[in-house]
């Protein structure tokens, strides 16, 4: 797929390690969740990131701010393998399903401790919290397998 004006190219934001990414050349992009093709990020003149897939006549844009976070998460884990979207559109969901939970459990685990008065006692309250962190940690665990021999399979 061929981008015209591609100007956009770029990072998201603080959370990346702007130097690193420049001297990787680091182009972000995602696949389209109708075709699976690449689509590289652009950027709107507001610096919001949006995608556009030519063949789904798509345009994807992404305004809120837990929608960048949620985009910059998906990418710097796509990142992490050179992930080939058109092959392996199931573990792309499997891996957006993972994001997801990691982030409600780490929200659960931060509420866990502003509450009061609803757990009866602290071994509730350390149960729930272990039992939180395991999972946290399984979820990492199937990530980093996803990552290294998941895809293949
Ligand atoms: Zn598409």
């Amino acid at each position: 797929m061929q981008f015209r004006n591609f100007s956009g190219v770029g990072l998201l934001a603080a959370d990346y390690n702007v130097t690193l990414e420049k001297n990787r050349k680091f182009m972000p992009k995602i696949p389209c969740f109708l075709c699976s093709q690449e689509l590289e990020q652009r950027k709107d003149k507001n610096d919001k990131p949006y995608f556009i897939c030519d063949p789904c006549g798509m345009q994807i844009f992404v305004r809120g701010r837990q929608g960048v976070l949620n985009l910059t998460e998906l990418i710097s884990t796509l990142r992490k393998q050179d992930f080939p979207f058109r092959e392996h559109a199931r573990v792309l969901l499997e891996i957006q399903a993972i994001l997801t939970e990691l982030r409600g459990l780490k929200k659960e685990l931060s509420k866990l401790d502003g509450l009061l008065g609803i757990f009866t006692d602290d071994d509730d309250k350390d149960r729930t919290r272990t039992f939180l962190k395991q999972r946290i940690e399984n979820l990492l665990l199937r990530l980093e397998q996803l990552a290294n021999s998941g895809l293949a399979s």
